[in-house]
């Protein structure tokens, strides 16, 4: 009996990508005709492009029945992209990839083995040196992973990237962790399972500017934070109870000082400063409160995480016979 081949699925999260599909497409084709011994399925998601992205991917779709797409009714986040795919995917495998090329998507050949040959059950890249990144975005990373190290259970891959491959097994743990504030990068290692890291040297991206100003990547920092770690609240009662304390022998040594040298009235400046930074100690905290108080309401809203416009079953393929 002819054994049925296995199947990779490809999700390509796209937001404004018509300068790198057409290269990214023509290479990542280049490979699945190279791996010949698996089939293949490119899951494209579009973030709610402004530019012709949708319309390479209609194309695609038409000429080619591996392509697949998901058009989002508008931009919903590289997270909510990478969610659809994996929701959608049909693989017994399932990859990541960026458009920009900046990872190799021929790295999948080398991560399909680990998986199919070493017991693996997930490849996946991480960098030791962002080429592409300004030095503040250096810096500000590097911090990061020392203070999420610091602070989180969950283990984070220093420099670790989207791109991996993965075993259905793994996209299921995944997909049950269906919350709305999604941090793939700790979902991905919360999950566990067995991953083989690669080092990989990152290329410049092969065409576009990245999507992510320095904002976004703050906010995206802070969601790691937010998502894997309760220290900041922990961090508050600690602070809270020290500052108890100052005060308490503050008082102590106000008390015995006027009962020895009586009450001059005097020191209402220093006062004043301790009353700014304390009250400023605890609107900091409060603000922390208040952005894990913000979460828990979106989560229990249940928001969708995505909205799907239109799908490649939305129009008819060129070609005779069944879609994928
Ligand atoms: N992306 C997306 N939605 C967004 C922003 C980005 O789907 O809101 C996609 C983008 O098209 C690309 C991938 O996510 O395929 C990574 O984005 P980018 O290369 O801009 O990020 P960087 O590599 O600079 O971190
Ligand atoms: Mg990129």
């Amino acid at each position: 009996m002819k054994k049925v081949k296995e199947k990779i699925s490809i999700i390509v999260p796209c937001y404004n990508e018509e300068e790198s599909l057409p290269i990214f497409y023509k290479e990542i084709g280049k490979i699945a005709d190279e791996m010949n011994y698996v089939d293949f399925e490119f899951l494209f998601i579009d973030d709610g492009s402004k530019d012709k992205t949708l319309e390479y991917l209609k194309d695609y779709a038409r000429k080619d029945k591996r392509v697949r797409f998901i058009s989002f009714s508008r931009n919903f986040g590289k997270e909510a992209g990478m969610y659809a795919g994996l929701e959608n995917a049909t693989g017994d495998y399932v990859a990541i990839m960026d458009a920009d090329m900046q990872d190799s998507p021929s790295m999948i050949k080398e991560m399909y083995k680990y998986i199919t040959e070493d017991g693996y059950d997930c490849a996946a890249l991480y960098t030791k040196n962002h080429k592409d990144y300004s030095l503040l975005r250096k810096f500000f990373t590097k911090c990061w992973y020392l203070l999420i190290k610091k602070i989180s259970s969950t283990k984070q891959v220093s420099g670790a990237r989207d791109f991996r491959l993965m075993k259905r097994k793994m996209v299921n743990a995944i997909l049950d962790m269906d919350e709305y504030n999604r941090y793939s990068k700790g979902i991905f290692s919360f999950v566990g399972f067995k991953t083989k890291w690669i080092e990989y040297e990152t290329n410049d991206r092969v065409a576009g500017k990245s999507k992510f100003n320095f904002f976004k990547l703050f906010k995206y920092a802070l969601e790691g934070i937010l998502a894997f770690s309760t220290t900041p609240l922990v961090a508050a009662a600690l602070v809270g109870l020290i500052f108890c304390f100052v005060a308490f022998v503050a008082i102590l040594f106000i008390i015995f000082k006027t009962l020895i040298y009586g009450d001059p009235v005097g020191g209402w400046p220093s006062l004043a400063c301790i009353i700014i930074f304390t009250s400023g100690v605890q609107l900091f905290f409060f603000g922390i409160m208040g952005m894990y108080l913000s979460k828990t309401y979106l989560e229990v809203k249940k928001r969708p995480i995505y909205i799907i416009r239109e799908t490649d079953q939305d129009q008819e393929p060129l070609f005779k016979g069944e879609k994928l």
